[in-house]
């Protein structure tokens, strides 16, 4: 029997559920008292946990767990304010990881080249599609992606896609699979579970 090694666990202040510690939001109390999200898990301190679901912090708020857990010594903490620090620390993780890719070319990137990559078979974990670029480029992608059992996101427009790989406007770029895919999957779908959720 294989036995996983599990990560240090902690349990998410509004529903109780007891998960991977990595899995989980950290929150921690600012010198000034307020309750910030500290995303990378870093910052010194006591820290408090939620599930990634915008639920469990709007239930967390509306049952005072954080003061609870910081034993009154946070200022009152506004759930939106919170949602938004969380999708903006989501944001910059995916941009440091697609400046990865491109640093480790583990990328392809433009809607022709990423096309002919998809025919081809290669080994792609992930392709991401501008949120501006024509529905027909998109559907094209998509339906390649499918096919091929490679995951698709819409995410940035064209130029932020562009200047994160230090190039002009790029449309479409594909991730090879790897470790570094699989991290960036991971974000992009908690960005989503946020996203929907908002
Ligand atoms: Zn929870």
């Amino acid at each position: 029997m294989v036995v996983v090694e599990k990560g240090p666990q902690r349990t998410c202040i509004a529903c109780r559920q007891t998960k991977d510690k990595k899995q989980l939001v950290r929150y921690v109390v600012a010198p000034d008292g307020a309750v910030l999200v500290d995303y990378l898990q870093r910052l010194p301190g006591r820290g408090a946990y939620t599930c990634v679901a915008n639920q469990c912090l709007l239930d967390a708020v509306k049952r005072s767990s954080f003061q609870r857990c910081f034993k009154c010594q946070c200022l009152p903490v506004d759930p939106l304010e919170l949602a938004q620090q969380l999708t903006q620390a989501i944001e910059k993780k995916i941009a440091s990881l697609i400046g990865m890719a491109r640093k480790s070319r583990q990328f392809i990137a433009g809607s022709n080249a990423v096309i002919e990559a998809l025919k081809k078979g290669a080994s792609l974990a992930l392709v991401i599609v501008a949120t501006d670029i024509s529905a027909s480029i998109v559907k094209k992608v998509e339906t390649l992606a499918l096919r091929g059992s490679v995951e698709t996101a819409c995410f940035y427009d064209k130029q932020t896609m562009g200047q994160l790989l230090g190039k002009e406007e790029r449309s479409v770029i594909a991730v090879q699979s790897g470790l570094l895919a699989d991290s960036l999957l991971n974000e992009l779908h908690r960005y989503k579970q946020l996203v929907r959720e908002n």
